[in-house]
């Protein structure tokens, strides 16, 4: 566990951030510990940053303070890595690594092999911002960081129904609303409401949508033509990966969006017996057992067959050792 108190004794600069594409637990684990930071360490300088967040996340308190970019002499005493499971997920912000002096890393993915100089990693828990609560004085937190370690154990936990929601995660929670936070009001905002455009490429997702492998595997793809017609970009495709797992008697969802020709995002979630971390980091991406991802080349055709070769591997292996 990290002591807090040392690591940032007689540091002036402590720079924080998340990984490319902020979701909820990077958004929510990263803004939750800047407040805690800034409320109790008033002479040091800390700062965020993270890519543009969804517009769902735009009354999240500290959002308006995040930087998008490095400065040229940003030299950090103390680099938190949240919620990044390796340094290319930190994209741009990987510059701040290499001039930071300590680097620690907070996460919860199984595929993190500890880069940092401390690494707290815990792939069993719910998310990072369970991980951040659990290294701050709960006396002492602002309810600017119960609100944002909120939101982050709800989007990880898809509202305490995956099964990464432990009882502590749920006592977490619980410490987290007696602080008097808008606990449903951060539940609707950020994860349920949708803009009219989300809930119409959700509608094509599902629409154009199919079944593979004996309909143990629902699959979707959304070219960057159908995102031009209807005028969203990638964060409004969130959560339509967890809407097509929610297909009864399905395994595996598989859902990729093109983010050029011939290169496609990928979302992998599995219901039951699948580990598609493992499939993610095959193709150079990770994640969780649950939910990974990776970014792949070829036509949507050659992706969706490759993933679904390691698919049937994993799951004739399990069919053999019944
Ligand atoms: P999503 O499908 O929601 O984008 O991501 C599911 C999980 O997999 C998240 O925990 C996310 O951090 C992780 N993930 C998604 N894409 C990548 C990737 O390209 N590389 C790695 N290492 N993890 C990813
Ligand atoms: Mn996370």
């Amino acid at each position: 566990m990290i002591n807090l108190a040392e690591e940032l004794k007689q540091v002036r600069f402590v720079a924080i951030a998340g990984h490319v594409r902020p979701d909820g637990d990077a958004t929510g684990s990263c803004l939750g510990l800047y407040h805690y930071l800034k409320k109790n360490y008033p002479e040091t300088d800390v700062r965020v940053y993270l890519e543009n967040t969804p517009q769902a996340y735009s009354k999240v308190p500290g959002i308006d303070e995040v930087f998008h970019e490095v400065g040229e002499n940003e030299a950090p005493d103390v680099f938190f890595c949240l919620d990044c499971a390796d340094e290319k997920r930190l994209g741009g912000f990987a510059e701040l690594k290499k001039r930071a002096k300590r680097v620690i890393c907070i996460d919860h993915h199984v595929s993190n092999g500890g880069f940092a100089d401390v690494n707290y990693i815990v792939p069993d828990a719910s998310s990072t911002s369970e991980l951040v609560f659990r290294l701050l004085d709960e006396e002492k937190m602002p309810v600017e960081t119960a609100e944002n370690l909120y939101m982050g154990i709800v989007h990880d936990t898809g509202v305490f129904r995956h099964s990464c929601t432990s009882p502590e995660t749920m006592e977490i929670a619980a410490t987290l609303m007696r602080k008097g936070i808008d606990a449903a009001g951060i539940i609707n905002r950020t994860f349920y409401d949708k803009t009219y455009h989300q809930n119409q490429i959700l509608g094509r997702a599902l629409l154009e949508s199919i079944l593979l492998m004996d309909k143990k595997v629902i699959f979707s793809a959304i070219r960057q033509k159908e995102m031009d017609f209807y005028g969203v970009g990638p964060s409004d495709l969130d959560g339509i990966v967890q809407v097509l797992m929610s297909t009864a008697d399905t395994e595996v969802a598989i859902f990729l969006y093109e983010v050029s020709p011939q290169t496609f995002k990928v979302s992998l979630r599995s219901r039951e017996f699948v580990d598609v971390s493992t499939i993610a980091a095959y193709f150079g991406g990770g994640g969780h057992i649950r939910a990974a991802g990776c970014t792949m080349q070829g036509s949507i055709y050659d992706v969706v067959n490759n993933i679904t070769l390691h698919i049937e591997k994993q799951l004739r292996q399990e069919r053999d050792s019944d």
